[in-house]
This record gives structure tokens, C-alpha cells and sequence, in this order.
């Protein structure tokens, strides 16, 4: 397992690549509209991970409701797992409180599920099946 990506709430990616470029240095290597989520994506590769800009496309999804409660920050871990439905399945099995307990299409066409922060102490935990 690694950490496929750190998930940051923005209200504008235009805004927030301009420090994440031009201060940091890192490189947007891919933008997409997840529609099923509401959110505008930017992705840049940092090392082995990633770091990942989520722009609400409205307030009334998931993350607009974030920003209007949390503001601007860190907003999910994404860890990578070899075969997510089995992992879904015995975390259900261990009790764990799942927001997807099946599966979904995320970004980059990757099947994804996420795990409520209630179970993870307080933070929103994103799994995605590893590419092969
Ligand atoms: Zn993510």
C-alpha cells in the first residue's frame, strides 16, 4: 500500500495552482470534471504520491459543503489497495462505518471507495484499486 494522493480543498484551482507552480514548483499534470463527485480535479505528481486540488463545481455537493463549513485545506488521504472490494468487505466486516460500501468510477477512471472519517479518527480516508 502507499499514499496514491493528498486530497486538498480549494475554492479555486486557477488561484491555488499559482502557489502550488509557481512558489512550489510542482507541475499540474492532469485537470478533469468528476461529475458523479461535483468536483473540478487538478493533479500534480510530488515524489511517489500526488497532490490533488478539488474545486467544487457548486456548493451544494460534497465538497462545497466542506469549504462552507471548513474553509480551505486538507481533505481526504487516498491510499492505494490491491483489490478494493475485497478491503471494503472485511473493513465492513470489522465494523467500519463506510460511505461507499461498494466501489465507485473516481478520477482518472479508477475505481474508488471512501471510508467515514468516524472510523478513522477523524480523517476522510479515499481508497483506490492499484493500476496494472
Ligand atoms: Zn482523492
Amino acid at each position: 500500500m502507499k499514499i496514491d494522493h493528498l486530497g486538498i480543498a480549494v475554492q479555486s484551482i486557477e488561484a491555488s495552482l499559482k502557489f502550488y507552480e509557481e512558489a512550489l514548483g510542482l507541475t499540474c499534470s492532469a485537470r478533469e470534471v468528476v461529475e458523479n463527485q461535483g468536483v473540478r480535479v487538478a493533479m500534480m505528481a510530488l515524489g511517489e504520491s500526488r497532490l490533488e486540488l478539488l474545486e467544487p463545481t457548486s456548493t451544494d455537493t460534497p465538497v462545497g459543503r466542506f469549504l462552507a463549513t471548513r474553509g480551505e485545506g486538507l481533505h481526504h488521504i487516498c491510499i492505494e489497495v490491491d483489490h478494493i472490494l475485497e478491503k471494503l468487505q472485511a473493513m465492513k466486516r470489522m465494523g467500519c462505518r463506510l460511505i461507499d460500501e461498494v466501489p465507485r468510477m473516481g478520477a482518472e477512471n479508477r475505481t474508488i471507495a471512501f471510508v467515514h472519517p468516524s472510523a478513522s479518527h477523524g480523517v476522510l480516508i479515499e481508497l483506490v484499486e492499484r493500476k496494472d
